[in-house]
């Protein structure tokens, strides 16, 4: 039987290229997103994919999207927690609903996923949590409180759930990727160009190289816990 991988916020940008990936290396892929489409099927080529729209954050829509996920496949053996915004603005002046909403997202989502379909991994007998956090978490940007704050939550996460999970034969690990291109990354022009100029390389993260980094931990079997930045810059 096909292993079977969810990857949340899989329209667009890194997620797209997550599911791409590990549909080409053989798993059926259930692509999660967020905005009403008139045509979700069109989202990637290939027809192995289930897609779900949900809101990661809305926990009935989640709950909604375990029903789906058990009716029509039964079996989950990769979490890709990746759905993820930012809204950017001097805390002195952040509204509330932005900070709740950043939260909500991008915190909020890990739980909603991770508390709701992992009992269905854990009854395939175990499989992978990989949770996406950000640079931003460990380093902080002017601008970036709630998403910094956010995305370092992800990291303590991890931690935590990987010791609550391995009895279970769940690895958890966290990725941090460099900055990308993708429709986040083109947000800030000035960041973006800041970005390249601190790499080593002078480039940016390439979102494949992040999937090539996640294959390799799906490919083992001794690594859970950790946090592996997917980067150029020191
Ligand atoms: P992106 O291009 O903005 O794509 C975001 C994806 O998340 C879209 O598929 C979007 O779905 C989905 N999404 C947003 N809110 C959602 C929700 N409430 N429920 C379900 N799906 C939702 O972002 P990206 O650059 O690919 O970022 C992917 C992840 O990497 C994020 O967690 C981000 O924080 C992290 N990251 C990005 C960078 C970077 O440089 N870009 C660097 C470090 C970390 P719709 O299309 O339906 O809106």
């Amino acid at each position: 039987m096909k292993t079977v991988a969810l990857v949340t916020g899989a329209s667009r940008g890194l997620g797209r290229e997550l599911a791409i990936g590990l549909y080409r290396s053989g798993h059926r892929v259930i692509v999660n997103y967020k905005s009403q489409r008139d045509n979700p099927d069109g989202i990637l080529p290939g027809s192995d994919f289930l897609y779900i729209r949900a809101d990661v954050g809305n926990v009935e829509a989640v709950m909604r999207m375990r029903d789906t996920i058990a009716d029509q496949i039964g079996r989950l053996d990769v979490i890709i927690n990746n759905a993820g915004i930012t809204k950017d603005g001097l805390l002195i002046n952040y509204d509330e609903e932005d900070w709740d909403d950043v939260m909500r997202v991008n915190l909020k989502g890990c739980y909603n996923v991770i508390k709701y379909l992992t009992p269905i991994m854990i009854e395939s007998g175990g499989g992978n949590v990989i949770n996406i956090a950000s640079r931003s978490g460990l380093r902080g940007n002017p601008g970036q409180a709630a998403y910094s704050a956010s995305k370092a939550a992800i990291m303590g996460m991890t931690l935590s759930l990987a010791k609550e999970l391995a009895p279970f034969n769940i690895r958890v690990n966290c990725i941090i990727p460099g900055y990308m291109p993708t429709d986040m990354g083109k947000v800030s022009r000035k960041a973006l160009e800041t970005a390249k100029r601190q790499s080593l390389l002078g480039t940016l993260t390439r979102t494949e190289d992040v999937f090539f980094i996640i294959e390799a931990i799906l490919k083992s079997n001794s690594v859970t816990g950790q946090i592996l930045s997917v980067d150029s810059r020191l």
